[in-house]
């Protein structure tokens, strides 16, 4: 693994044994959780495309929001950054006349959600010269209510954090670390590699 795939901040901030599990011994898991939220994101894609308007590069869709005074959104955005380490697929980008929004659409407000949400501000900023505010925010997927919105910091403890764990996960996966199951049987027997997980101590 030469970049890590944002996705994976939130398997590592799960359990760091996912990682092994899922990008090197690359076990697809399964379960009920995972089809639900990909049924709800392949709705909310299919609405999108009725009513998209989002033409052009990010670059461009910057000028009209300004120019025209009015909100695009676009979804499924492309992002790498060699020099992070990064690379993803942005669910929902906002771009506002005067700031940009990555957004994102969640049953739960966890701690992995900011982390990955951080991954992406980093991946976009670090791509584009984006001369606005970046805003990374969680909204309900059930009832569109904002759970947290913060303005990206590359300089704040989050976007530390998601530093310390890409390193963690590139080191993992290069196998220079060994992964450390969780301690939290919970979260064992309602992970989706419960079965195939030879790191589990229940
Ligand atoms: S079963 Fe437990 S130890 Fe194994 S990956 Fe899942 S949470 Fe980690």
């Amino acid at each position: 693994m030469k970049l890590v795939p944002i996705s994976a901040l939130i398997a590592h901030d799960y359990c760091e044994c996912q990682i092994i599990l899922r990008y090197i011994r690359k076990i697809r898991a399964w379960t009920p959780k995972i089809e639900k939220g990909i049924s709800v994101h392949k709705t909310l894609e299919n609405n999108f495309l009725k009513q998209a308007d989002t033409a052009g590069t990010i670059e461009e869709i910057i000028i009209r929001a300004e120019k025209e005074n009015r909100t695009f959104i676009t979804r499924e955005l492309f992002v790498k950054s060699k020099e992070d380490k990064l690379i993803g697929k942005i669910d929902q980008v906002q771009i506002h006349p005067d700031k940009i929004t990555i957004m994102d659409d969640k049953p739960n407000l966890y701690e992995s959600s900011k982390l990955q949400l951080t991954g992406y501000c980093i991946a976009l900023s670090a791509m584009y010269y984006l001369k606005k505010d970046i805003f990374a925010a969680v909204r309900d997927r059930d009832t569109g209510t904002i759970m947290w919105e913060e303005k990206f910091n590359k300089d704040s403890d989050l976007t530390a954090k998601v530093r310390a764990n890409i390193q963690r996960i590139l080191d993992l996966a290069s196998g220079k670390a060994t992964p450390i199951p969780t301690k939290n049987e919970v979260k064992c027997k309602a992970c989706s590699y419960f079965d195939c997980c030879t790191y589990k101590n229940i």
